[in-house]
């Protein structure tokens, strides 16, 4: 499962009925300019703010992520790609 596949999870499903509620209006899944299959989870876009959540375990939080213990080698290189991506996506400069 990539990050791409995981659209619409309950964190982002959340975040955004609290948003809604809040009278914010916003775009989800946006495509990250440049950088092909990238995609963010929520857009302000007159305001130019792109929000990401990032669940602890695919993105390898330091408070909540767990190891797999089979295949633990294979999940140990796999969520180090997630989190070297996640800076890079972090770090592109524009939109
Ligand atoms: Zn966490």
């Amino acid at each position: 499962m990539s990050r791409q596949s995981s659209r619409d999870t309950a964190a982002e499903v959340a975040v955004r009925r609290l948003l809604h509620a809040a009278g914010m209006r916003y775009r989800v899944n946006v495509p990250v300019p440049s950088m092909p299959r990238r995609v963010i989870d929520i857009v302000f876009t007159k305001a130019k703010i792109a929000v990401f959540i990032d669940g602890c375990f695919w993105h390898g939080c330091p408070e909540h992520a767990t190891q797999p213990k089979t295949n633990a080698e294979w999940w140990r290189a796999k969520l180090d790609r997630n989190m070297a991506r996640d800076v890079e996506t972090t770090d592109h400069p524009d939109g």
